[in-house]
């Protein structure tokens, strides 16, 4: 009673400020759930949790963080959050986002900004800010996050928090509303390790309803290393384009592991210019063909019925998307469509492939790769996001991982003043645990 009556003390007291959630869930209702659970046992028994809003959750209102979904409750549970329930979580509230994970700040949401709990000027990065900004102001232990192109990873640095953008396959995507199926991951979000390894350990798994997914033989056990030994490459190209009080933090950091043990080295990872570009062709192209899903008739807004179909398609869909989702649905729409695909779509999974021979080649010689996880420091509210080049820009170190479907880590690498600052993990394929475990010692 105690423990609930604490968190919605907090998030009422001060979620005004940071508008971390969308949906909270009422008090009584969770009261009982929590009650219910600690009898009932399980890994996380009555423990609160809190749920990016593009994860569907029966009963609970699913937004996106979309005008689009703003009314709309799922009939079912994602198979995390079925995972979750099993274990006795309670889902506390529906955590704010950039409109259908598209951005890096949280300024997309149809619901407003969501503030860094660090510095309310600032941004807490995006598109998972919401769950980002719920751990850093302590109302949760414990958040779900989704992941195509840094979501997970951007808000963990700027927040001061872990978070794993998991290998592609590990984690279920059936319930995740889907904006670019073959860069996204469903992934933990958390204020330590060990929490972050309890989470993953959780929501991992093969899953009948998403093909993707793959039975994994991961070892799930949580135990402290050091880094003794444990051959580190660090992307100097990456890092060198990074703003100077990142990239100073990030190479203290370094240093630290070296005089630790760590066999440093500097290395780069050659086609770097390419991911970005190839990245935002590839999403954009996945996301104009999700998105059509939403006619304004079968579900979500649906306020015009009246005129020819290609009327009500386009008044509803005018009215309800956001300015950044209408961007990539028109950019995916001309990538894809006949004699562009090859110039662009194409030449974009090429470069995937060269990104991913080149990591490959990487992993044979080192057992982490390092960077700063966001080559800038936390934007202010409304400095990027009328610019949507700059702000495409900060996802230039995050993008890699989700390409090669590689697993990649933030952990707070420290604080420039009153901003938070990250440091990035990649690993190879599967290497999610051992990423974590290296991440715990580092913290
Ligand atoms: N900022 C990137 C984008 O807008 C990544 C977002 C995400 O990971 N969902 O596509």
């Amino acid at each position: 009673e105690e423990y609930v009556e604490r968190t919605y003390e907090k998030i009422g007291k001060y979620d005004k400020y940071t508008n971390a959630f969308i949906t909270i869930r009422s008090k009584e209702e969770v009261l009982r759930e929590v009650k219910e659970n600690i009898n009932k046992g399980g890994k996380l028994a009555g423990i609160l949790i809190a749920i990016k809003d593009n994860i569907s959750t029966k009963g609970i209102r699913t937004t996106c963080a979309s005008k689009m979904l703003e009314d709309y409750i799922p009939p079912y549970d994602a198979t995390v959050i079925e995972k979750l329930k099993k274990e006795g979580a309670v889902i506390v509230g529906k955590t704010n986002m950039d409109e259908f994970a598209m951005g890096s700040t949280t300024e997309t949401s149809y619901f407003g900004p969501t503030r860094n709990p660090w510095n309310l000027e600032r941004t807490p990065g995006g598109s998972s800010g919401g769950s980002g900004a719920a751990l850093a102001a302590g109302y949760v232990e414990l958040a779900l996050g989704s992941d195509t192109g840094g979501s997970i990873r951007a808000p963990a640095a700027y927040n001061a928090t872990f978070g794993l953008k998991p290998s592609y396959g590990t984690v279920s995507r059936f319930g995740l509303v889907a904006y670019a199926n073959s860069l996204e991951q469903i992934g933990p979000m958390a204020r330590n390790a060990e929490d972050l390894a309890l989470l993953f350990s959780i929501i991992a798994g093969p899953d009948d309803k998403d093909a993707t997914t793959i039975d994994l033989s991961l070892n799930f056990e949580f135990k402290e290393k050091n880094v003794k030994n444990v051959r580190i490459g660090i992307l100097s190209d990456i890092l060198e384009m990074s703003e100077k009080p990142v990239s100073g933090m990030i190479k203290d950091v370094i240093d630290k592991l070296s005089s630790e043990g760590a066999l440093i080295e500097d290395t780069k990872l050659g086609n770097a210019e390419y991911a970005l570009p190839a990245y935002y062709i590839i999403a954009m192209s996945e996301a104009s063909s999700n998105l059509a899903r939403y006619d304004g008739v079968r579900y979500g807004y649906s306020k015009y019925m009246e005129g020819n179909w290609r009327e009500v398609y386009a008044k509803n869909r005018g009215e309800a998307f956001g300015i950044e989702v209408k961007r990539r649905i028109l950019l995916g729409s001309f990538i894809l469509s006949a004699g562009y695909y090859e110039e662009f779509y194409l030449k974009a999974l090429k470069v995937r492939n060269l990104i991913k021979k080149s990591l490959d080649e990487l992993f044979k010689k080192y057992d982490i790769l390092v960077s700063p996880t966001m080559p800038i420091l936390p934007p202010k509210i409304g400095e990027v996001i009328n610019d949507p080049v700059r702000m495409y820009a900060m996802d230039l170190n995050t993008v890699i991982a989700n390409l090669a479907a590689i697993p990649a880590l933030s952990l707070p690498a420290g604080f420039y003043n009153d901003l938070p600052i990250g440091l990035q993990l990649m690993g190879k394929y599967l290497s999610d645990i051992y990423l974590i475990n290296i991440s715990s010692y580092i913290e």
